[in-house]
């Protein structure tokens, strides 16, 4: 069988890297993929960004199923148009996707349906806004309505910072027709956790969990970045937890969906707060996979990742049992320098340790230059260490993390910290 994943970080590397392990796998291609994925001999990068002409190549080639990693394609629409061709793809359609790329459709259909999430409302005019602020008191949170790349929410510590943010977002459009409305939300404390499932339209199937690191030093310092590393399973999602968020979120989700007459298939996540009584709300909605959390999801995955892809896009889950490996995965990501304002690309990479059964290195932001491997975006690598602790699995990933050298790399020291703590 061949598959085509779609997209070019760490996510779909590590997607690639598990299908590639199948013994039922012909040939993995990768669009755009990255340099990773083009230095691996089973995978094989694809120059192909436009939709119509991936489905073209899919055509050609009899390629079996595709696996789309980023959200822009999904909110564009891909799955619509490869299911109009009758190609076999995995990722919601554009309308189930705007449960990422309207965070105030995701508002009001949680509210509609009952799903625990921040109080809020939404405007696109600047006075109502300023008001609802010093009505509502600081902190806040402001989130531009569309997809902003993880950029558009300001958690406002002062009403200084919350007015700035609105007048940044509706009137000087920093984020263009993203920004056009936006939505002012109760801001909640606690404890983040990323609960991923995978729906076929009717049946659930939970991945392991996870928790990422969003912020660019460490101990939870400096800007907000896309990811600087994650680990899986994360302790805050206790059994009785997890049995919660499903009861409470996750299956009230992929009902009230289909009760508004769209049916959810795809990757699911609820970007969760758990606060100090163990009470989880829905911070956000992501119609795909995490990034940097796929990484260390799929270096825990034993089960044949073709085999359950096949039984996604069939509407047959309910026949998978997933199995994991039972030691913690810590992935820490090495960010260009200048990230994640103005990274610097074309920076010559140094050798990567080859992979063991302890330790693996995805690529994101990687090129291939002649017979260098460069920089070529934020997010550079992201090197998964497994160990039978968080700490054993820390020092694996740190032991390769230290190998690896390139001018101006930037990683966290304490990825995996929370976990710690439990
Ligand atoms: P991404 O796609 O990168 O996950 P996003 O742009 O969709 O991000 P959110 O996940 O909604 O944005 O918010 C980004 C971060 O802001 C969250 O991970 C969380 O740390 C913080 N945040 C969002 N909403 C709230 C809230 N109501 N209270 C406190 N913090 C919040």
């Amino acid at each position: 069988m061949k598959i085509l994943v779609v997209g070019s970080g760490g996510r779909e590397h590590a997607l690639a890297w598990k299908l590639a392990q199948s013994e039922r796998i012909q040939m993995v291609y990768v669009a755009p993929g990255n340099g990773g994925t083009a230095r691996d001999a089973r995978l094989v990068n694809l120059d192909i960004s436009d939709p119509q002409l991936l489905a073209d190549f899919v055509q050609q080639e009899h390629i079996g199923l595709t696996v789309v990693g980023p959200e822009v394609p999904l909110a564009a629409g891909i799955v619509n148009l490869f299911r109009s061709r009758g190609l076999k793809i995995f990722g919601p359609t554009k309308e189930a996707a705007q449960l990422e790329s309207s965070k105030d459709f995701a508002k009001a259909f949680m509210q509609r349906h009952g799903i625990p999430t921040a109080a809020y409302q939404t405007f696109s005019d600047v006075a109502p806004a300023h008001a609802y602020i010093d009505a509502m008191g600081a902190p806040i949170v402001i989130k531009a309505d569309g997809l902003a790349a993880g950029k558009g929410v300001v958690v406002a510590m002062t009403l200084e910072e919350a007015h700035q943010a609105v007048d940044m977002m509706l009137s000087d459009n920093q984020f263009g027709d993203a920004g056009a409305r936006i939505v002012i939300e109760e801001f909640l404390a606690g404890e983040e956790a990323s609960f991923i499932v995978m729906c076929d339209g009717k049946n659930i199937l939970p991945l392991a969990t996870s928790q990422d690191h969003k912020r660019l030093k460490d101990h939870d310092q400096g800007p907000n970045t896309g990811g600087m590393g994650a680990y899986s399973p994360a302790p805050i999602v206790t059994p009785a937890m997890h049995a919660r968020v499903m009861r409470e979120i996750i299956v009230p989700t992929i009902q009230g969906m289909a009760k508004d007459g769209i049916t959810f298939t795809g990757f699911l996540y609820a970007g969760l707060m758990i606060d100090d009584k163990g009470t989880p709300k829905t911070l956000e909605f992501n119609c795909r996979m995490g990034d940097p959390e796929t990484q260390p999801i799929m270096a825990r995955l034993k089960t044949d990742l073709v085999t359950v892809m096949e039984h996604a896009v069939n509407g047959t889950l309910d026949a998978v049992e997933l199995e994991w490996d039972r030691r913690t995965a810590v992935g820490v990501v090495m960010a260009a320098a200048g990230y994640p304002d103005d990274p610097v690309k074309g920076t010559a990479i140094g050798d990567i340790p080859a992979e063991t059964p302890d330790s693996v290195t995805f690529h994101a932001g990687t090129r291939i230059d002649g017979e260098r491997l460069v920089t070529n975006g934020g997010r550079v690598l992201c090197v998964v260490g497994l160990g039978d602790s968080i700490k054993m699995a820390q020092k694996q990933a740190y032991e390769t993390v230290e190998k690896i050298h390139f001018d101006g790399a930037q990683y966290r020291r304490d990825i995996g910290w929370r976990g710690l703590k439990h």
